[in-house]
């Protein structure tokens, strides 16, 4: 294969001396044509003597695509006739070409002279011994187009704003730098706008998007240019902070952010506040990737949430281990009803009247976790409602502890009446199967429904609806009592207590643990004992620890006891202990 000089440029020595022999034949002028109309550039190079290389010809295209006359570049060494090549591995790939090594190519090649820089894809390759062409192609205008594809596929079309591939990309480069510089300082701020979808259903999708452009125009005017603002969920911003000095940067960011928020948002015809709550994760906590360290920064959000929504929380280590807590145990609570790795303790509740009589028994679930040993009910409780696994785990505890008192009212005569005091989920009533299984347990287990009571928490109770009392009317048409649980932590209504069927009322142990430290206190109690008694139910006081808050109970007009004072919640034998043991105290007494 022969290359032949275009008329613009004439080729070097020898082969302008073939041309003036006239040695072309047809299959080179054919040659030459292609080289003259080729829409790629073309640039020749022939390894002289002495080892340099020398720019020996070029077609139309290359002077198009250099800008430039490349004629008069003619016999001029390369780095001299192309300065950009000289700091690229160009030089050396050509000269082992023209030694006769192996073709060579590649896409990217950034060239940058005096007089123009761009990027160019180029293929090189041997013409004849010594001689080397190099095809080369603009490729600036494809980067650009890449680049507008790139910025459109990592732009968030609603807002303008990057998007979440684009948000986890710079959080990635932003890890890096952390590695290598030891100055550089980079935060994570996760804002989530609080009841968003209220926003959405109430006013409409509009009114939505309105709010969502709003935000992330006031999030942008929050924090620095070289700040990425992202939208990377429905109602989900971030906002990741580079190159700051000090880590009080960020705080002060989230603090403009909440300001810029709290201006009132005016829509078509409407003016609506807006609150976020904000996890913030500082670039000092370790993360391993980019989904790690937005994984952090959106679990500190979701505990600012947890605590009340508008907030501002910071991602601790902490905060990482009590979350893989639950879900550890969250996980592990499939299989522990299953594996019998949940029972009982029993609590005595004392009616002390006239006579000390034992009324009863609370049941309490407590779990035997196999790897971490006792687990009580205030940290697994919890889980179990946010998982929903709350509803098997009530009638798990229900069916056990309608067992035991069978067996108990089977083995000692005092202890036809007693009872048995079940905590009921708000969970559960709900549900279309609750009177069934209700129904079906108690006969399963031969407990008589006057012999259950079951506890529910006021809270639970005010925010049921009809279909839930119509089910609590009809167990106590069975003949199930209830008590109010944690009496004057929630919001009592006096009106909608007296609709339900309840006789008992708790007064929470926080009470109790304030009735010694204020008149006030005292009165509060005093209030809540007369209520109750004005609606014809009877109080029990939990969480008393000594005598002298049993002092002032009694004084009051408290007749029924729960507590340490008297005894703490037992296991299946010691409570059947407790039980004997009454029966004597009952009979001496
Ligand atoms: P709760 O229903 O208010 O139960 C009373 C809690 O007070 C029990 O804690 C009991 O051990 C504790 N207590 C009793 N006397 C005293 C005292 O004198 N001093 C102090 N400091 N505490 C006392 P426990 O067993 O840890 O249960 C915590 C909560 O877990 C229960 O509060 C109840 O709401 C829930 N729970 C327990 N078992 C079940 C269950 O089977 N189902 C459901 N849904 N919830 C349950
Ligand atoms: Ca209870
Ligand atoms: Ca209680």
């Amino acid at each position: 294969m022969a290359a032949k000089p275009t008329p613009k440029a004439a080729e070097t020595s020898t082969v302008t001396d073939r041309t003036t022999k006239r040695t072309i034949n047809g299959a080179e002028r054919r040659y030459q044509n292609l080289l003259h109309s080729s829409p790629m550039g073309i640039h020749l190079f022939r390894l002289d003597g002495d080892g340099r290389l020398i720019f020996t010809g070029s077609n139309p295209a290359a002077d198009t695509l250099m800008h430039t006359d490349n004629s008069r570049l003619l016999g001029l060494p390369m780095e001299e006739a192309f300065s950009g090549l000289k700091n690229t591995e160009v030089p050396e790939r050509i000269r082992e070409i023209c030694a006769g090594g192996a073709a060579w190519r590649t896409d990217h090649l950034e060239y940058r002279s005096l007089d123009i820089a761009g990027a160019f894809e180029m293929h090189c390759f041997q013409v004849e011994p010594g001689l080397c062409a190099c095809m080369f192609q603009d490729r600036s205008e494809h980067k650009l187009m890449e680049s507008r594809l790139r910025h459109l596929t990592q732009q968030d079309p609603l807002t303008g704003i990057a998007n979440r591939p684009m948000c986890l990309e710079r959080i990635g480069i932003a890890l890096q730098r952390a590695k290598r510089r030891a100055d550089y300082r980079h935060a994570i701020i996760y804002i989530d706008l609080d009841r968003f979808k209220n926003i959405n259903d109430t006013q409409g999708h509009h009114a939505g998007d309105a709010v969502l452009v709003e935000t992330a125009k006031r999030l942008r005017a929050s924090v620095r240019e070289l700040d990425t603002v992202a939208r990377i969920g429905s109602d989900e911003f971030v906002v990741l902070m580079e190159e700051f000095d000090s880590y009080k940067r960020p705080i002060q960011a989230v603090k403009r952010i909440r300001q810029a928020l709290a201006a009132p948002f005016l829509l078509e015809n409407e003016e609506i506040t807006v609150t976020a709550s904000i996890g913030l994760a500082l670039g000092q906590d370790l993360a391993s990737s980019a989904e790690e360290a937005l994984r952090n920064a959106n679990l500190a959000m979701h505990h600012a949430k947890a605590l009340g929504r508008n907030r501002i929380k910071s991602f601790t280590q902490s905060l990482l281990r009590q979350t893989l807590n639950v879900v550890r145990l969250e996980n592990d609570m499939d299989r522990a009803i299953a594996r019998g790795e949940f029972f009982l303790e029993f609590q005595p509740i004392l009616q002390l009247g006239k006579n000390r009589q034992l009324f009863g028994f609370e049941a309490l679930a407590r779990w035997r976790h196999p790897d971490r040993g006792l687990i009580m009910p205030g940290e697994f409780i919890p889980i179990a409602e946010d998982s929903g696994k709350v509803v098997e785990l009530g009638y798990w505890a229900l069916r056990e502890a309608s067992r035991i008192l069978t067996k108990w009212r089977e083995r000692y005569p005092h202890m036809q009446d007693a009872m048995m005091s079940v905590n009921l989920s708000p969970q559960q009533v709900p549900k279309t199967d609750f009177l069934p299984r209700m129904r079906e347990i108690l006969n399963e287990t031969r407990l008589p429904a006057r012999n259950l009571k079951l506890e529910v928490t006021e809270t639970a109770l005010m925010q049921s609806g009809t279909s839930v009392l119509s089910k609590l009317h009809e167990l106590r048409d069975m003949g199930v009592s209830f008590s109010v649980d944690d009496f004057g932590t929630g919001y009592s209504s006096l009106s909608y207590l007296t609709r339900l069927p309840l006789d008992h009322l708790k007064i929470d142990l926080s009470f109790v643990r304030m009735l010694e430290t204020g008149k006030d206190n005292l009165e509060i109690v005093r209030a809540i004992i007369q209520l109750a008694t004005s609606l014809r139910m009877d109080v029990v006081a939990e969480g008393v620890e000594n005598a002298n808050q049993h002092g002032i109970l009694t004084d009051l007009g408290c007749e029924y006891f729960q507590g340490y004072l008297f005894s703490r919640p037992l296991s299946e034998e010691r409570a059947e202990a407790f039980v004997q043991t009454f029966t004597s105290e009952a009979i001496t007494s």
